[in-house]
């Protein structure tokens, strides 16, 4: 998580640059932020908890004349929420500034020891203590080597970005967290946690990979791997989104416009190489097992990967979160297929999912979003899901992109690949159809009903059921309202107990052959006074509510969940949350 935006070269405004830079990394950690601005022989750091703040409104000595800044947003992790805790972190000396992203999973050892040397530290954060512990090596080395002596001991997860008061230079470095940087015009820099941070000014970019660091000054950027100080040349990237794919644009909130921009992401990820998806789909029928692997809403995809496989082509692949893959790895071989699903291609448990499974040599396809990230560069191959920027927490549509993939995987497994892409085209042609402003309206209705409900259920069965997982995350994160969801035939095992009247139960309808099967459990419902939203192709006796969804066969996964998002979008705005940031949440979770 965390946010982290630098800037060194002839421009003057870095700090203004900085703190508009940060604002598009928000959607990382919005619980507090902070800048460090270089003058000519000293730093000037600028802290504070919430949101990133408004430039007219900053102490005015931030706005002055500065060629170099380094700005951060923070998710906590270690610490609470304070201004002491907000980074960048300084050293006793005012020496030098550090910003973090990641876990220093040894802190407290290396702080300990630290403080038997009297070093005296002001918040509670590990950050912290890599700022004193390169201070500690400074007594000694140089700049650069006192954050290469420094880093050496740190283990866990990290991005860093130092600057030194008496240096015109930033050295970052990382291992697990990302780092990019940005190759400016006129010998200009830019360093940041993801591209849209610097996306105005540049699409050129060098990724730095894990256990490298980068050195930048005004007119050179050194990349050197951190263990052997190996100078590595660094292939320049254009970046293929623009500027405006990365803004709001006519909407109000990012998420409500990623929902909207599902009337053509489906066809943008179902536009692949008809060559890769069957080289995919080969190398899952000769794998020795295949291995979905996501965390959050990518791990509900994944648990549809193992229904659709099922139904589609009769075939048995498994679904795992990658939280729970180290723990539970001890079967894999070489001759294991492990597909990574993510939206950022950042995810640390999902990161940590694919080295577990690589130091066996198993085969690594990942289905990611973003095609330059981590995990793409960690892969055998990968599919891109073609989505452009996903900015929202509440992952949309690059969900439903991630399921037309699947789709197509499996009917590739059966050697029926046109099947699958017509059956995915006529969904995308509905979709389309689909949100139109009446039927936004229609839902947004519904919200209004539903507004002061503490609580509600969703009951799905087959590809729906992970569905149903995933309306119940929707719900959760942008309207914070308690909501859970159920395989339909299990609520009668226990939670039905929770149904009282007017209880909204919305139900997931699939294809023919779990309808009937799931209008039962509706009615189970019902007859307990339970509200029932039904989310079908057609009207049902049974529904209070009925919210109209497309014909789509086995791909009815995809088109009942996009409802929910509206839903839960509406219900958000009502409840006065704001959806683009739900509280103590972030997009790309980096840490474990
Ligand atoms: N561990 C650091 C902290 O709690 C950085 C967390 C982050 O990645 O934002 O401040």
């Amino acid at each position: 998580m965390c946010g982290i935006f630098g800037y060194i070269g002839p421009k003057t405004n870095a700090a203004k640059m900085v703190i508009e830079g940060l604002k598009s990394l928000e959607y990382r950690g919005y619980d507090s932020w902070g800048i460090a601005l270089k003058t000519d022989n000293d730093i000037i750091v600028y802290k504070k908890t919430g949101k990133v703040g408004e430039i007219n409104k900053l102490p005015k000595n931030l706005l002055g004349k500065t060629e170099l800044a380094i700005g951060h947003t923070r998710w906590a992790t270690h610490g609470g929420v304070t201004n002491a805790n907000a980074h960048p972190h300084f050293t006793e000396n005012k020496e030098i500034v550090l910003i973090h992203n990641g876990i220093f999973e040894n802190y407290f050892e290396v702080k300990k020891q630290l403080l038997r040397k009297g070093h005296k530290f002001t918040s509670e954060t590990d950050t912290e203590v890599i700022a004193h512990l390169i201070q500690e090596n400074l007594k000694r080395h140089d700049f650069e080597q006192s954050v290469k002596n420094a880093i050496k001991k740190i283990e866990g997860r990290y991005a860093i970005v130092i600057i030194h008061k008496n240096e015109n230079k930033i050295i970052a470095a990382r291992r697990g967290s990302p780092l990019i940087v940005g190759v400016g015009k006129n010998g200009e820099y830019y360093i940041a946690s993801d591209v849209p941070a610097f996306l105005k000014y540049t699409k050129k970019v060098m990724y730095l990979d894990n256990d490298q660091m980068v050195i930048l000054s005004e007119n050179s950027a050194k990349f050197y791997e951190i263990k052997t100080h190996k100078e590595i040349h660094k292939k320049m990237i254009e970046i293929g989104w623009d500027s405006q794919t990365a803004e709001k644009g006519a909407y109000a909130h990012f998420m409500l416009k990623e929902i909207m921009e599902q009337k053509e992401t489906l066809y943008r990820a179902i536009n692949q190489d008809d060559r890769l998806i069957k080289k995919v789909a080969d190398a899952i029928n000769n794998a020795c097992g295949t291995y979905f692997v996501g965390c959050g809403t990518a791990g509900k995809v994944c648990l549809t990967a193992e229904y659709l496989f099922s139904e589609i082509a009769h075939k048995h692949v498994n679904s795992i979160f990658g939280s729970e893959f180290p723990t539970h790895h001890h079967f894999i071989t070489n001759k294991t297929l492990l597909i990574p699903i993510s939206q950022s291609g950042e995810t640390a448990d999902t990161l940590e999912a694919i080295e577990v499974a690589k130091e066996v040599g198993a085969k690594i396809i990942s289905i990611v979003n973003v095609e330059t990230s981590t995990m793409a560069r960690m892969s055998d191959l990968i599919i891109p899901v073609k989505c452009g920027p996903e900015k929202a927490v509440a992952s949309t549509k690059v969900t439903t992109a991630q399921m037309a993939i699947l789709i197509l995987l499996a009917y590739a497994s059966i050697e029926k690949l046109s099947e699958g892409k017509i059956l995915l085209l006529e969904t995308a042609e509905k979709i389309n159809d689909m949100l139109n402003p009446g039927y936004v309206m229609h839902i947004f209705k519904l919200a209004e009903k539903l507004k002061n409900f503490e609580s509600m259920y969703i009951i799905g069965r087959g590809a729906n059921y992970p569905m149903a997982l995933e309306s119940a995350i929707k719900l959760q994160e942008v309207s914070y309202i308690h909501a859970e969801g159920f395989a339909a035939g299990e609520l009668k095992h226990g939670p039905i107990a929770l149904i009282q009247k007017n209880t909204p139960c919305i139900v997931l309808v699939g294809e023919n052959g779990s309808k009937s099967a799931i209008l039962s459990n509706a009615m189970e419902v019902r007859a307990r006074g339970g509200y029932i939203i039904g989310v079908s192709p057609t009207h049902e006796e049974v529904f209070d509510y009925w919210i109209r969804v497309p014909e789509v066969s086995i791909a009815s996964p995809i088109v009942n969940i996009i409802p929910i998002q509206i839903l839960a979008y509406q219900l958000a705005i009502l409840r006065k949350n704001n959806p683009d940031m739900p509280r103590n949440l972030a997009k790309s979770v980096t840490v474990k």
